[in-house]
């Protein structure tokens, strides 16, 4: 074991120093200039280490993570897609990152011009009329669609309609975003085959209905065929259909929301329009909706004017503000690069080459991992974890075992619908010679759980933290590497 293969959570050494301001051009100057009441009164508690140890903790624990960078990621509904790296160079470009939103209109035409070309780009991609950026990720993206959709039954004099219908095996944010938005939830079943049961969907359908919240491919990957009718269904009870776009990814230049009859949705920018992602950030959720709403998006809006340059306005039947300015402006380059570095042409092999990949992935694996449904997925599937129960290896155990094996463990236990979920996604962005070694490896991990049961139910046995206690750490949660060291030294 090397030295920095150990856990080590305190480098701190009194009086150990990185870098010092000069004094007289920070220090005393810029302190004197703040009032008394901003002026810390304790010191900060800062670690004090050399430049060194800083480079050599994070490079350190940098090779400690797991990343797309680092290896096959099937993660299940997030796309783990491989980001171009010319993404970065032009997200981080000053041109862009030294501008201020409160800057007027005429000094950051260049940053107008690209948010308002996105949000064209991404209209025609998804068939609807017109697309704001501001909200920070798909969630964020869902309340904002459902503060839309409720401010057009309210400016049609419908108050009534507060009932949001969300399929049983619907992403968590659904209907959590509908709560948050004061609607109430319905839900509506999936039939054995992951699709919204259309005869369980009609009673549902009054004149209290604001609208309905899908997804197509559904959380299982498979594609809604009857959507058609559903659309019909629901439009002429009054209602308005909202497409949660996790997974526009398969549908690129293939299928458009709008087309199916969708009012409103939203775009993970950071799944489906590469942005690295995980961690928890950043991601930006642009909402796009047909003509009739389009009044109704948030401010402020982005506009091109008659002699073709950019201004910012404010709508008066706007639902309001939803974030500070326009959003997330580093994610929204990114995706615009990307898209011009496809192009149309190729924005169409995306969809295709994920389905093939899925479908590749599960038709070699079914013999040894259950699938509860047959037939062409789409850019995701699901197994009900191994065929052979009888050895009592699970689900979790097999994802562990991926980690010796170097990859990323897949989606699992959701959707709900099976007890072993193990929701696989390979993207359009892996190699066959990889997607054959997560094959291989799979069916090894298979054997194995016939041969050696009780070695995958240990592992991971190569990681630096073998399996955590899952249950203690929520029960007696360490919050600060403080607490870790004094639990450690009783
Ligand atoms: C990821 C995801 C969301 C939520 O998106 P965030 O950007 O993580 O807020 C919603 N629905 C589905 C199906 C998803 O996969």
């Amino acid at each position: 074991m090397k030295y920095y293969d150990k856990l080590v959570f305190e480098l701190s050494r009194p009086g150990r120093k990185g870098y010092e301001l000069p004094a007289d051009n920070y220090g005393n100057n810029a302190l004197q200039s703040l009032p008394a009441d901003l002026l810390r009164r304790d010191e900060a508690q800062l670690p004090e280490v050399s430049e060194l140890d800083v480079v050599r903790h994070y490079t350190n624990l940098s090779m400690k993570n797991f990343g797309v960078d680092t290896g096959f990621y099937p993660l299940g509904s997030c796309t783990m897609k491989y980001n171009p790296k010319i993404n970065e160079e032009v997200a981080a470009d000053p041109a862009f990152t030294a501008i201020h939103p409160l800057q007027d209109a005429k000094s950051t035409q260049g940053a107008l011009e690209l948010y308002y070309n996105l949000q064209r780009a991404l209209s025609e991609i998804a068939g609807l009329h017109e697309f704001t950026l501001n909200p920070y990720a798909g969630a964020h993206g869902e309340l904002t669609g459902l503060m839309v959709m409720r401010a057009y039954h309210i400016a049609n004099g419908d108050e009534k309609r507060t009932k949001v219908i969300v399929p049983d095996s619907a992403h968590g944010t659904n209907p959590a975003s509908a709560m948050v938005a004061g609607l109430q939830v319905v839900e509506v079943k999936s039939k054995p085959n992951g699709s919204i049961d259309v005869e369980d969907l009609k009673p549902l359908l009054d004149d209290t209905v604001a609208g309905i919240m899908m997804t197509n491919p559904n959380t299982l990957g498979m594609f809604e065929t009857e959507i058609m009718e559903i659309a019909s269904l629901v439009h002429e009870a009054g209602g308005l259909l909202y497409y949660d776009g996790a997974n526009l990814n398969p549908l690129l230049g293939k299928v458009r929301p709008g087309d199916m009859g969708f009012d409103i949705m939203h775009i993970n920018l950071h799944k489906t329009f590469s942005t690295p992602h995980g961690g928890g950030g950043p991601g930006s959720g642009p909402v796009g909706v047909v003509e009739k709403l389009a009044r109704f998006l948030p401010n402020p809006k982005v506009v091109k004017n008659a002699d073709g340059s950019f201004g910012v306005s404010t709508g008066s039947e706007s639902l309001g503000s939803v974030s500070t300015f326009f959003g997330n402006f580093g994610v929204m380059m990114r995706a615009y690069a990307y898209i011009l570095t496809l192009g149309k042409e190729n924005i169409r092999n995306v969809g295709p080459l994920a389905t093939l990949n899925a479908n590749y992935i599960k038709e070699s694996l079914k013999d040894d991992y259950l699938l509860p449904i047959e037939g062409a997925c789409k850019h995701e599937f699901v197994f009900d974890g191994l065929k052979d129960k009888s050895t009592g290896v699970t689900t979790l155990n097999v994802a562990k075992r991926l980690l010796d094996y170097g990859f990323h463990a897949p989606t699992i236990y959701f959707p709900l619908l099976f007890h072993e979920s193990m929701m696989i996604e390979p993207t359009e962005t892996e190699s066959l010679e990889t997607l054959d070694e997560f094959i291989e490896v799979m069916h090894k991990v298979a054997r194995e759980a016939r041969e050696t049961p009780d070695a995958v139910k240990d592992a991971p046995l190569t990681t630096l933290v073998r399996k955590l206690d899952e249950t203690g750490a929520a029960k007696n949660p360490v919050l600060t590497y403080r607490q870790y060291l004094a639990g450690e030294s009783k």
